[in-house]
């Protein structure tokens, strides 16, 4: 690893995430000569779907990833070693923020923070797990889906002995067959979508053969080794002294309101739960991008032309920052916003790029077909809302509960930011990326506001706590 950031004399194109999105936008860009600079705050590159070991170990990836996963992630990572010349990552640099007057951003490396100058800034950021409160969620134990593989993938550990699954979409299966091979007992998968409704999407799934078989195999494998999936379930709650013991589920209505009177207790000392995920915008936000509130996901991202620009000039979004449709789509999205740079550079016209991208947009249309599949299924239910009760804490850096958040709307609060300021719910370090999409949804259901009224949390600069002597370093 580099010890610091070498500052090119003169800007190139800048990457933020050396995920599935950023990786193939450099890698298009260094096939056409073009030379840039990768940061992700990470280890090593892979981004989510291939995160690697923290520790080197001889199969390079956790023994969990199966083979498909593991061959797409060799290629990537030998695409991108093939490139080296033209591309450099900075991992464990993680980006606070940017100044979009001056075409630049502010990386936090090896306890230092550097400006970097950029003649084009491609953010990939992905996603993150939203969050849905409910009692007991804040108990040791109790983690996202997406954050209990991470242990299994990166720190090789076995997050518990006895995990319950609840949540929704195909990543619960995965996860399932992973946490299982990881050598954890698997009581349940908690699926809150109606099995009928994924019955109705099944031509929309048609569309992706190769994925719709994945997941068959995960259900097998789940059938296979007796781990029940439980279509129109979820959590209620959990309980437990010092950490999860006892976890509540219980059947979900077509709008996700648990039927209380048949819900069902399960001994067990881990909890994987997820209801979603949420575009991790808080630099596209603080750079100052035009942002939509999109349905089938339920959360804002960024306005994006076809080549993947932003309405900030030199700024493009891609993979699921721009919309969470997964790391195939992410691929092909990073690819195209590189094309959308060559045509910004007048290196080929707009012609050209379309003609190249031609099979690479085909291939959208149909992996997003697939992925709207899911969207019945999976978008996220109004019923959530109603699991926490009055002491929850909602905002666990502040410590604010819900019946905060009630006061504060009882006194006629219409938005999410001057709910902020009454309760500093999401005023916290993270800034709201735990809280804030609870606070959001929650707040236009008992108002009923729509979600451009409600609005969103803005991020502020640095988007990461940060020492000052890491500026005074930066300084030298
Ligand atoms: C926790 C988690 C686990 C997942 N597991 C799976 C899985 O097992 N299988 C599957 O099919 N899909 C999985 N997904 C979804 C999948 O990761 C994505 O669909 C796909 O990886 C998207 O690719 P991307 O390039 O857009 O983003 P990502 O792969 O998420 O890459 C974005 C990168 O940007 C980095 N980053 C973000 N902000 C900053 C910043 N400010 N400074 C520096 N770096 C930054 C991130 O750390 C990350 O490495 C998971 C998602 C999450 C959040």
């Amino acid at each position: 690893m580099m010890n610091e950031i070498i500052v090119p004399s003169s800007p190139c194109p800048v990457i933020i995430g050396a995920g599935p999105a950023g990786i193939n936008a450099a890698i298009t860009l260094a096939e056409q000569g073009i030379e840039s600079i990768i940061v992700d705050e990470n280890p090593a590159p892979g981004g989510a779907i291939f995160r690697q070991p923290t520790k080197k170990i001889s199969l390079g990836f956790s023994p969990v990833i199966d083979n498909k996963s593991r061959q797409r992630a060799t290629r990537l990572l030998e695409n991108l070693e093939r490139y080296k010349d033209k591309i450099t990552v900075y991992n464990r640099a993680q980006v606070l923020g940017g100044l979009s007057e001056g075409d630049s951003i502010i990386v936090l490396h090896n306890n230092r923070v550097t400006e970097l100058h950029y003649s084009a800034l491609f953010i990939c950021t992905g996603c993150y797990e939203r969050s849905h409160p409910f009692p007991g969620w804040t108990l040791p134990g109790v983690m996202g889906v997406g954050g209990m593989q991470l242990q299994v993938k990166s720190n090789l550990v076995r997050p518990g002995h006895r995990v319950v699954i609840t949540g929704t979409g195909p990543l619960l299966l995965l996860a399932a067959k992973q946490f299982h091979d990881a050598g954890m007992e698997v009581v349940g998968v908690y699926e809150a979508g109606q099995k009928m409704d994924l019955y109705r999407e099944i031509p929309a799934l048609l569309a992706d053969i190769p994925l719709l078989f994945d997941g068959i195999k995960y259900l097998s494998y789940l059938k296979k080794q007796g781990i029940p999936v439980h279509y129109g379930w979820g959590i209620v709650g959990v309980r437990g002294v010092s950490e999860v013991s006892e976890i509540t589920v219980a059947p979900y209505d077509k709008d996700w309101q648990p039927l209380l009177n048949k819900q069902e207790v399960i001994n067990a000392d881990s909890l994987a739960v997820n209801y979603g995920f949420t575009s991790r915008t808080q630099l596209t936000q603080q750079l100052g991008c035009a942002h939509s509130y999109y349905h089938d996901r339920g959360g804002f991202k960024p306005d994006v032309d076809k080549w993947h620009r932003t309405s900030c000039e030199k700024i493009y979004a891609a993979g699921d920052v721009a919309g969470i449709y997964g790391s195939y789509v992410a691929e092909v999205e990073g690819k195209i916003s590189a094309y959308g740079h060559l045509v910004d550079l007048g290196q080929i016209n707009d012609k050209e790029a379309n003609l190249l991208c031609a099979s690479l947009r085909n291939n959208l249309k149909r992996l997003i077909k697939f992925q709207h599949g899911f969207s019945k299924l999976s978008s996220p239910k109004e019923g959530l809302l109603s699991l926490p009760d009055k002491n929850t804490v909602i905002c666990r850096c502040e410590n604010v509960t819900l019946d905060k958040i009630d006061n504060a709307i009882a006194t006629g609060i219409g938005d999410v930011t001057k709910l902020k300021m009454a309760t500093r719910a999401g005023m916290g370090d993270c800034q709201g990326k735990s809280c804030g999409d609870f606070c959001r949804n929650y707040l236009a259901k008992q108002t009923q506001r729509s979600q451009q009224q409600i609005g969103k949390l803005n991020a502020r600069f640095p988007l990461a706590p940060v020492t000052f002597a890491a500026f005074a370093a930066g300084e030298k």
